[in-house]
């Protein structure tokens, strides 16, 4: 059966959001702390120690990059730009890593579509929306990406895959800070894209069949693009 989301009532407060950073970073520097300590005590490093402290303060970084985004100041510097080179830059990015995947990527976008955005913060949602994409075709297969105008005067992109897609009960919980089923998840990317696109006074829907695939479907009000062809 198919699934609909409305992110919208998945935001969570700023305190909750802080509690779970606050939670989420300290773990690893727990374990900083405990290696270092151990370090200091035995005088000599083992090399695993190194690497898993490596990866703690990857983690960290990743995190906090995360969170970096969300901070810029949301409405400044948002320009009239066509999204679909937006995208297409954010697809000549991805696009060497996806053969390598056995993942082909198609972009379906015929009509100019200008959204007053900020384009660095578009790009980053593109990007985790492909990745996520990516990350659930293991087996390879094809994206499936459209950008139009739509009736309504609102610019529309949609991004199909077949991946795995999301088990119906798990619906529910894409889009809370944290939630991950990736090893190395931060569970941040569909949170901060909803955000994103929420200050781009736009939605973002995700539709989800396990063993199928995952669609995901934002709308933002597009300029009328006849005066910027
Ligand atoms: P992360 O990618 O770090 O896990 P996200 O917020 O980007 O965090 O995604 C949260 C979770 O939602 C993923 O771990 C995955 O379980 C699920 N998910 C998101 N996009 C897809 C997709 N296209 N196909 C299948 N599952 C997805
Ligand atoms: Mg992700």
């Amino acid at each position: 059966m198919e699934e609909l989301l409305r992110r919208s009532e998945k935001l969570t407060t700023v305190g909750q959001l802080a509690a779970g950073v606050a939670h989420e970073i300290r773990n690893p520097l727990t374990t900083l702390r405990g290696f270092i300590q151990l370090q200091q005590q035995t005088q000599k490093m083992n090399p695993r120690h190194i690497d898993l402290m490596l990866s703690e303060l990857d983690r960290i970084n990743l995190i906090v990059g995360e969170f970096l985004i969300l901070a810029k100041p949301q409405a400044t510097n948002f320009t009239p730009k066509d999204i679909r080179f937006i995208m297409g830059d954010v697809i000549s990015l991805l696009d060497s890593q996806a053969h390598m995947l056995g993942i082909e990527i198609f972009l379906d976008a015929e009509v100019p579509t200008i959204v007053h955005c900020g384009e660095n913060q578009l790009k980053q949602v593109f990007i985790n929306l492909l990745k996520n994409a990516m990350e659930a075709m293991a087996e390879g297969g094809t994206i499936k990406i459209r950008i139009r105008v739509n009736a309504g005067q609102n610019a529309e992109i949609i991004i199909q895959d077949e991946g795995e897609g999301v088990p119906e009960e798990l619906l529910p919980k894409l889009g809370e800070p944290f939630f991950t089923s990736k090893e190395s998840g931060t569970g941040l990317g569909l949170m901060v894209s909803q955000r994103i696109i929420q200050a781009h006074k736009g939605t973002m829907e995700i539709d989800s069949i396990q063993g199928q695939g995952t669609t995901v479907t934002i709308l933002m009000p597009a300029l009328n693009h006849s005066k910027f062809k």
